[in-house]
């Protein structure tokens, strides 16, 4: 009997053993995870999670039963350092070693951390990646202590919603001139700012971290401007970096993640990689995302193509960020765009259409499902409408998907 394992036991390992099975393999299939819990989903880990509205088991992308029902052999706290693409073997930890007949890398990112010269390893700075990091911060949460969050990407900005929702004073450092300014336009960076300063955020743009201090705890951090801060503890959301451990031990292609083709194989014809770790071939480049929706397609193209499949895969780029009461969606890829025109609609309902040329490429939504999804289906039809019409108050936005 064939058998296929994974490597990474996340979002993206979890859909690809799901899509396995109901494609019709019949094989054996074993996902293999570090961490000691089964799949589960991340975003609420710095949402409704770290806020205390969800439990862990609600994490969870399936029970543990399904996994049974389903006949595949979960092996979680289980770490696989070795691969051996020759014997076509992979070692865990404990020593055990498996043979396969295919093999999927599902390894994710790590989080970046500050260096420890700066005060990076003190007590109470901490990361969010996973379930550890989420249960280690929020019982730091108590009204009126001091937090520090370093970065102000998307989870930099949720952080700072739910400390400060939760009545801690919270001061962000972005670095560069803008919050997201990597992912998003002047007009978004400058809805969000205003939505945390309305809730009581100081947010420092263009200015840095220099160190913190503290004696085995933090107590303070000298900022890039030389304003000094007591604090009781630190995020740090500076962004991830592919997990390739694996895959360059084993000598495969790397470039910007596991490098694949385009049906998510690696440069070994036995090994294939899919989410945050792997980069696949897009226009005249490579791309890596890091979103739960690639995670998801991209494992489930990677499924196929180990069953013989020789589909590419395309990537529809979708992502959301929850703040405050705020829901902001965002379809396609913005970067590289040079006009952004806004809609405004009811209250605090707007969306900003990203254009490259007379080309439609990206939209985001804030408080505006609707918008979000015309825009969505528009760029993965490849229609760009004009931009006058979007615009455009008195437009019908649902008769642009027939033009
Ligand atoms: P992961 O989910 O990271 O899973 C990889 C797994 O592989 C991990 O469990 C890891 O421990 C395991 N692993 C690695 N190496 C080994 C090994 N050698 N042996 C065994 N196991 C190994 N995306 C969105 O679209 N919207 C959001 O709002 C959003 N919010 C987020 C909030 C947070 C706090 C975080 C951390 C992420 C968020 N994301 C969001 C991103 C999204 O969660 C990721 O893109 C997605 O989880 C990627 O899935 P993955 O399976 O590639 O990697």
């Amino acid at each position: 009997m064939a058998h296929f394992i994974i490597i990474g036991a996340g979002q993206a390992g979890q859909s690809l053993a799901a899509k396995l099975r109901s494609e019709g393999f019949d094989g054996e299939i074993t996902l293999i995870g570090s961490e000691p819990v089964p799949p589960y989903q991340r975003p609420p880990l710095s949402k409704a999670y770290l806020l205390g509205d969800m439990d862990e088991a609600r994490l969870y992308l399936r029970p543990r039963d399904w996994y049974d029902d389903q006949s595949i052999t979960l092996r979680t706290g289980a770490e696989a350092t070795d691969v051996d693409a020759e014997e076509k073997t992979v070692t865990l930890a404990d020593g055990t070693r498996l043979t396969y007949d295919a093999l999927a890398l599902t390894t994710g990112s790590g989080p970046r951390h500050l260096p420890a010269a700066i005060g990076g390893t003190l007590g109470g700075v901490y990361t969010m990646r996973d379930l550890a990091d989420a249960d280690a911060l929020a019982p730091e949460m108590s009204e009126g202590r001091r937090t520090l969050i370093v970065g102000g990407g998307y989870i930099g900005l949720e952080a700072a919603s739910v400390t400060a929702k939760r009545g801690m004073q919270v001061t962000l450092v972005e670095m560069s001139d803008r919050i997201l300014q990597r992912v998003a336009a002047q007009q978004t960076s400058d809805y969000f700012r205003a939505l945390h300063t309305a809730h009581g955020v100081d947010i420092r743009e263009g200015v840095g971290l220099d160190h913190l201090t503290g004696e085995g705890h933090v107590t303070g951090a000298v900022l890039s401007d030389g304003t000094e801060l007591g604090l009781d503890c630190v995020v740090v959301g500076i962004g991830i970096a592919p997990d390739t451990r694996l895959a360059e031990a084993a000598g495969l292609a790397i470039d910007n993640g596991i490098a694949t083709d385009a049906t998510c194989r690696t440069s070994d014809p036995h090994i294939w990689a899919a989410g945050d770790c792997a980069s696949f071939p897009h226009g005249d480049g490579r791309l890596r995302l890091e979103s739960v929706g690639n995670a998801i397609d991209m494992a489930e193209a990677a499924a196929k193509a180990m069953l013989g499949a020789t589909e590419p895969y395309k990537a529809n780029p979708w992502f959301w960020s929850d703040q405050y009461d705020c829901k902001l969606q965002i379809a396609g890829l913005g970067a590289g765009h040079d006009a952004v025109y806004v809609r405004q609609g009811d209250g605090d309902m707007v969306s900003h259409w990203y254009y490259r040329g007379a080309d439609l490429i990206a939209v985001d939504a804030t408080n505006d499902p609707r918008n979000y999804m015309i825009g969505k289906r528009l760029i993965e039809a490849g229609k760009s409408p004009d931009p006058a019409a979007i615009t455009d108050p008195a437009t019908d936005m649902k008769a642009l998907l027939k033009a």
